[in-house]
């Protein structure tokens, strides 16, 4: 089958892989109709995990249509349109029963980083398949779905644990695909304004096409326009969706004094120098983790179908799966207006 391997930094290449096969009870092969590119991919693609190995598949955002199942298997069939989310869980432990699913002590792997082959190629082996995947609706398209997974997922946790209430001002640093369905989402959980702070003009549009305040840092300060939106307060919740120590620092300075901050960016770096004393004069939260995507992936699927969010937007860029390598280019480069790529196998 065909599949995108890494083969070093900023190289990745469609290559002939032997198609995956049921190794354990719970498997179930999935033959991938869409997979996307995300963020996270890019830190891999950029070189800057040690651990990556070359000649894996990559890719850890897709959705098909169920092939062959396990023989513990009981609650998928050939044929079942699924969607994963980007790691595995079982259900069942400590963790998952706690909505931790990320944290899984059966699964928790993730796909297309090296332990466990991605879906960016014509098949893909999903371990613990019934817990791990969400069944598509058939009114749903691959467009309009392939999101669920992971970065929707991501934006939807953000403005969780960031706790939007009815009423609040939301600020989302950064419009990337994350910081986008983070704008999305909190309008879910009843914020009255949402500011989107970038530097791409093409990112802000689609912010302000979701009913965000944009506010472009490279024209304007940041700081001035949140204090003239908030009066003068502060950001009730602050939602970093960049993924660098700058971006990080800077929100504690946006959010009000009482207010909360969550972060969802991911970091390469170990460490941060937490603003300790600031937070504790001001009364800050502050939240970050690791989406368990699966957790939010049935409400996902309802809150698409009844019209409620729309990722659609978002997907700038649709190819065949042979044309990957320059897909990741021009993401990795934002150039194009590239924002999310559509990978068809
Ligand atoms: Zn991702
Ligand atoms: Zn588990």
């Amino acid at each position: 089958m065909k599949a995108v391997t890494y083969k070093g930094p900023n190289e990745v290449q469609i290559e002939e892989v032997p198609a995956p096969t049921i190794q354990a009870s719970g498997d179930a092969i999935v033959r991938v109709t869409a997979s996307s590119i995300c963020g996270s991919d890019l830190h891999l693609y950029h070189g800057r995990l040690p651990f990556a190995q070359k000649g894996f598949v990559l890719g850890h955002e897709f959705l098909g249509v169920v092939e062959e199942v396990g023989d513990g298997v009981t609650d998928l069939k050939s044929g079942d349109r699924v969607v994963a989310a980007f790691s595995t869980s079982c259900g069942r432990c400590y963790y998952c029963r706690r909505g931790l699913t990320t944290q899984c002590m059966r699964g928790g792997q993730v796909f297309g980083f090296g332990q466990l082959s991605g879906g960016q190629a014509d098949y893909v082996r999903i371990p613990l398949a019934e817990t791990t995947c969400e069944r598509v609706p058939d009114t749903l398209d691959d467009t309009q779905a392939i999101l669920i997974g992971d970065v929707l997922a991501t934006g939807y946790y953000c403005a969780d644990i960031g706790k939007v209430r009815p009423g609040d001002i939301v600020l989302v640093l950064g419009c990337g695909p994350v910081g986008l369905c983070t704008v999305m989402s909190a309008w879910l959980f009843g914020a009255s304004k949402v500011l989107a702070v970038d530097s791409l003009p093409e990112r802000l549009e689609l912010a302000a096409k979701f009913g965000a305040v944009p506010v472009n840092m490279a024209q304007e300060d940041v700081n001035t326009a949140v204090r003239q939106h908030t009066g003068g307060r502060g950001a009730d919740v602050v939602c970093e969706a960049v993924g660098s120590q700058e971006a990080l620092r800077s929100c504690f300075g946006y959010a009000r004094p009482g207010g909360s901050i969550a972060a969802v960016g991911v970091y390469a770096e170990a460490s941060f120098e937490f603003p300790i004393f600031l937070s504790f004069l001001r009364d800050l939260s502050f939240r970050v983790g690791i989406c368990p995507a699966k957790q939010y992936m049935s409400t996902l699927v309802d809150l698409i179908q009844s019209g409620r969010i729309d990722t659609t937007p978002l997907i700038t860029h649709t190819m065949p799966l042979e044309d990957s390598a320059h897909g990741y280019d021009i993401f990795a480069r934002r150039t194009d207006g590239c924002v999310k790529i559509l990978l068809k196998s």
